[in-house]
Parts: C-alpha cells; structure tokens; sequence
C-alpha cells in the first residue's frame, strides 16, 4: 500500500517539473534590437519595450543604422557623414 501510494507521488513530482520546463521555455521573449538582450516573461511587456525603442528614438540617421531622441542630436551626428 505505502510503496504504491510512493511511487504514484513521484510521477507526479516528475511531470510536475515536466510542465515547469515547458513553461519556461515558453515564457521568454528576448528583444532584438541593436544593443539590447532585455528579457521578457510575456508578450505584452515584450511588445511594450520595443515600441519603447521607437518612441525614445524616432530621428533615424539616412547614413547609418544610428538613431537619436531629438532632431538635435541627429543632426550633430549627421556632420560625421559630411
Ligand atoms: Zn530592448
Ligand atoms: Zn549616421
């Protein structure tokens, strides 16, 4: 009786941490933006920190792969291209 009851609770242990791996491997979303390895537990906060990456840096230079927050600072950067 005791050794069935044993063995029963260890299947469930086991495909208890079945379920945990699946799940993490499920949760995580890395971002993929230049310089940035940031990870994400769902989609949604994910999805919220790119737009973030677009918001903080609209002005994009037409040279190169930079981008700036303000029309300022891309314009000091686009003297490097003349
Ligand atoms: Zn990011
Ligand atoms: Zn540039």
């Amino acid at each position: 009786m005791n050794e069935h009851l044993q063995l029963s609770e260890e299947i469930m242990k086991k495909s208890l941490q079945e379920d945990e791996k699946i799940f993490e491997k499920e949760k995580l979303h890395v971002c993929t933006y230049e310089d940035c390895n940031s990870v994400f537990q769902t989609q949604a906060e994910w999805e919220e920190h790119a737009r973030m990456h677009a918001v903080q840096r609209p002005f994009g230079c037409r040279y190169c792969d930079k981008a700036f927050k303000t029309s300022g600072d891309l314009s000091k950067h686009s003297a490097i291209h003349n």
